[in-house]
């Protein structure tokens, strides 16, 4: 039986009519069945900002946004050639953007729920003119197949955290079986959205930026299928972002749990959570270029070969430093389990965490500071300092808490750097530092030195 496929692709490439058939190309050449698709580059920057202006009365720039991403779509919608029923979805699609925006202004107040509903406008309107784009490589092949388009709001449900909503996996899986019964069949190309669901009640939500990774992974755990792959702007994981260090390298094999790491401390190529659906069903992940399908790209599993005991390194930016400390921690039982239950209440994640006798510090998302009562419930009971303008510098590879050296290796490389705070031991696969947010790149450039270029 041939492979079920899911292909996912990013921004860059929806970037236009061209990367639009290209990556169409990728998908009829890779045997896909499903395709998740991104907003064309640039649009969901461009939703928040019509939300945020709107909110904030300032017509004259709605009315400026809302004509480039009107303008942009048509352009491609003129380049594929597409049918008269797919431009007419086009504009109901510009009028619901119109309306939103509308009432987000008069209203002077853009929820995270009616944020959401702004943002999912971008991938609807890419996957309609990837639909058309699929259609047009199927016909040019004379495949016998044809594309269809599937609102993921209908298969991906999930709980009603707007802006970072959680599938509901059990739900997922049994829409699936309901809207898409003919999936292993062959004949269709399914084009559906990534980034966007909806709750059980059918209000639009979103997963989080960057969440069209993690959308794919999780329809490809919901049709059971047996190979994702994200088709990005670069050929695979590299061994740091390449735009950080030109010579990083493309890395061939890398397991569910070092790129998991990755992932999680800073590497964007692939969102945090995608690897979660894919290690519960033991789904590999391929990670290629659309721009080059040819390059050999990175293969995620469960079990590789090699296993290096530096594989690769990742920044975290826009990190911030906060220390809690309070005397009556000497000798007193229970006092991080009140520190991990107020974050847990604001629902706010913990990155790194080092603790001495009187105090404990942890490294969050300056985001975080926007959230005010978190700080007040914190000092309550205990002394907060809050340290902004900081990076979060990781290793990944394999046996690093057992061994002897590397620690050494590490900071003599790095020995005019200020390190905040280290955080080794707990993880096989990683070791993290805080440095100056300024002085990561220089930090990551010196470490791939070492590790990677001359090791
Ligand atoms: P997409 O729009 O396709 O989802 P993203 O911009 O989200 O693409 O992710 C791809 C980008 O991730 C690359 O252009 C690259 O700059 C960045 N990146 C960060 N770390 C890595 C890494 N270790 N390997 C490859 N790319 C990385
Ligand atoms: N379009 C969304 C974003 O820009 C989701 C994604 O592209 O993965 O964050
Ligand atoms: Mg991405």
């Amino acid at each position: 039986m041939a492979k079920l496929i899911v292909s996912k692709f990013g921004g860059t490439s929806m970037g236009d009519a061209e990367c639009m058939l290209r990556s169409a190309e990728v998908a009829f050449r890779q045997n896909s069945s499903m395709v998740v698709v991104s907003a064309t580059s640039g649009t969901t920057n461009d939703l928040i900002n019509l939300g945020t202006q709107a909110e904030k009365g300032h017509w004259p720039e709605c009315e400026a946004l809302l004509t480039k991403m009107k303008e942009r779509h048509r352009r491609i919608a003129s380049d594929l050639k597409s049918n008269s029923e797919s431009s007419q979805k086009l504009e109901t699609l510009f009028e619901e953007m119109q309306s939103l925006a509308k009432g987000v202004h008069l209203l002077r107040d853009c929820s995270v729920k009616a944020m959401d509903a702004l943002m999912s406008l971008g991938e609807r309107m890419s996957s309609v003119l990837f639909t058309d784009a699929m259609a047009t490589v199927l016909k040019n092949h004379g495949s016998g197949k044809s594309a269809h388009l599937l609102d993921a709001r209908d298969v991906l449900k999930t709980d009603d955290s707007f802006g970072k909503a959680k599938p509901l996996t059990a739900v997922v899986a049994s829409h699936c079986q309901r809207h898409l019964p003919k999936i292993r069949d062959m004949k269709t190309v399914v084009v559906t959205q990534g980034y966007i669901g909806s709750t059980e009640e059918g209000m639009t939500t979103t997963l989080g930026r960057g969440g069209s990774d993690y959308s794919a992974a999780i329809l490809a755990e919901g049709i059971a299928a047996d190979v994702l792959e994200i088709w990005t702007d670069v050929a695979g994981i590299a061994t740091t972002d390449p735009r950080l260090c030109p010579k990083a390298k493309p890395i061939a094999e890398i397991s569910f749990k070092e790129a998991s790491e990755l992932a999680t401390f800073g590497a964007k190529v692939l969102h945090p959570a995608t690897l979660l659906p894919a290690i519960r069903k033991n789904i590999p992940v391929f990670v290629g270029s659309s721009f080059d399908a040819e390059a050999k790209g990175t293969w995620v599993r469960k079990e590789v070969e090699q296993h290096p005991l530096i594989r690769a390194m990742a920044l975290r930016k826009k990190q911030i430093l906060v220390t809690l400390s309070t005397p009556e921690m000497l000798h007193a039982h229970g006092f991080l389990f009140q520190i991990f239950k107020i974050f847990n209440d604001h629902k706010v994640s913990i990155d790194a965490i080092t603790t001495s006798e009187i105090s404990v510090s942890v490294t969050l998302d300056d985001s975080t500071l926007l959230n005010k009562k978190l700080i007040a419930d914190l000092s309550e009971i205990a002394d907060v300092q809050v340290e902004e303008n900081l990076s979060l510098v990781s290793l990944i590879g394999n046996n690093i808490n057992h061994t002897s050296g590397l620690g050494k290796d590490i900071f003599d490389t790095i020995s005019d750097i200020n390190v905040r705070m280290i955080c080794l031991g707990a993880s096989k696969h990683n070791f993290c530092f805080l440095v100056n947010e300024e002085q990561g790149p220089e930090a990551i450039q010196r470490l791939h030195k070492k590790f990677v270029e001359l090791a």
